[in-house]
């Protein structure tokens, strides 16, 4: 059961909607929407993205014994000294076919990488050190420290242990561990399923004829790209008029299948108020206005269905602004909602080639194209016109600066804040 926008407020400090800092945003945000607890089980292909919905204990250990890390001679590291050692080599150990004899003192055995460490032997010389004459190996002194070039069992996942936690996004690696744990299936939460759609009486869908005044939708395309980055299920509701009764069908189906709804335009002041006055109809909604730029307009709340309250984002119009109130806002409580433990966006540090007009009390998102200097720093310049409705700059970033709500103006040199795009966008 989510909470009313009006208990959520009141749990926040200065909470102002007419005057809402981005961070505010967040701390409102992680308040209004909850993980899904639903959970399917899917084999490892399918596992990618999705969130794992318990703890995976280890049913085994990896690696399961100690074992060489190199190509070499196992040998005794107590005999390791200022001196050459000399010793016989008395048998082989592949990796998959461990070696099963004893081995006395001045004795080695020759041991493959990934091949079990033979009884009594724990350092692993590596052949490119060694001198071989015959069956005799002379390794010279100064070179090894007993235990070396050892790997131990357990040392990457020890049995009975968690070896991913609950709310693990699982990546290429986590994937790969799973297997390597011998699991062929996992328990992971359901996906969460988004609707969407446009609004706007000057916005056409593809396909239709242009007419004076209309812009092409290109906010359902985007929104459904960050969508399908994160995983998401959506469902496309197409453009919406402004016409009440469209907006009432749109808003009542989308709450009706989705836990989640994400309109664009029709929030902001001055707008054919059909959208907004739909919204306040149906749902518990607040309209904001965010000390950022772009994206200052936003309406946040819920709206009842039948599987229980979906949690309403409209988003401003320019398509800009979505993307950008998308990611720094409705990214990390979609992550809440599908149940991941990180949901922030990390930021990287980059200089910034060029002066910056900002004005504190408001925090700025800048396209930023960040590259590396020969030094190994990052350096980050902005793509030009920032104009909230310029797409083309969203397409020529690779991240965005974000200049915080008490940050000022900002100096060539100085370091700046960048939210990177990989992986978001
Ligand atoms: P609004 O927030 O409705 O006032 O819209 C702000 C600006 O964004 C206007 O110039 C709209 O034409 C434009 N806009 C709104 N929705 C879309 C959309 N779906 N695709 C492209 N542009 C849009
Ligand atoms: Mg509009």
């Amino acid at each position: 059961m989510s909470r009313s926008i009006a208990e959520i407020a009141a749990r926040l400090q200065g909470y102002d909607p007419q005057a809402l800092s981005a961070e505010s945003v967040g701390a409102f945000l992680a308040q209004l929407v909850q993980p899904v607890t639903e959970t399917e089980s899917v084999g490892i292909f399918d596992a990618l993205g999705r969130v794992l919905a318990r703890d995976l204990v280890s049913p085994i250990s990896v690696p399961a014994h100690d074992n060489s890390a190199m190509d070499g001679f196992a040998l005794d590291g107590a005999q390791l000294g200022a001196a050459p050692l000399q010793l016989r080599v008395v048998g082989t150990a592949l990796a998959g076919k461990a070696w099963q004899g004893t081995v006395a003192a001045g004795e080695c055995v020759k041991i493959m990488t990934g091949a079990i460490m033979p009884a009594g032997l724990d350092t692993v010389v590596p052949q490119e050190f060694v001198r071989v004459e015959d069956s005799l190996v002379t390794v010279p002194p100064g070179i090894l420290q007993p235990g070396d070039n050892r790997r131990h069992k357990g040392e990457d996942l020890m049995e009975g242990r968690p070896a991913l936690g609950a709310g693990e996004r699982l990546g290429p690696a986590a994937c790969g561990l799973i297997a390597s744990l011998g699991i062929a299936q996992v328990q992971v939460l359901r996906k969460v399923r988004v609707a969407y759609f446009s609004t706007g009486d000057e916005i056409l869908s593809l396909g239709e004829t242009p007419r004076e005044g209309a812009v092409y939708d290109s906010n359902r395309y985007t929104v459904h790209g960050l969508l399908a980055r994160l995983g998401c299920e959506v469902i496309d509701f197409g453009v919406i008029r402004d016409e009440p009764a469209q907006l009432e069908q749109a808003f009542r189906d989308a709450a009706a299948h989705a836990d989640a709804i994400i309109t664009s335009g029709g929030v902001s002041v001055g707008e054919a108020d059909f959208t907004k006055a739909m919204m306040r109809k149906l749902g518990d909604v607040a309209f904001w206005k965010i000390a950022m730029r772009p994206g200052r307009p936003m309406a946040v709340g819920s709206i009842p269905g039948p599987r229980g309250d979906a949690v309403l984002f409209g988003l401003p119009g320019n398509p800009v602004a979505v993307m950008v109130t998308f990611l720094s806002f409705v990214r990390p409580a979609l992550l809440r909602m599908m149940g991941a433990r990180a949901t922030d966006p990390v930021l990287l540090k980059a200089r910034s080639a060029e002066a910056m007009r900002k004005k504190p009390g408001r925090t700025e998102y800048q396209r930023g194209i960040v590259t590396r200097l020969a030094d190994g720093g990052l350096q980050v310049r902005t793509t030009g016109n920032q104009g909230s409705g310029v797409l083309s700059s969203m397409v020529q970033a690779n991240g965005l600066v974000v200049l915080h709500h008490a940050q000022g103006n900002v100096a060539v040199g100085d370091e700046v804040d960048v939210m990177m795009f990989e992986g978001a966008i």
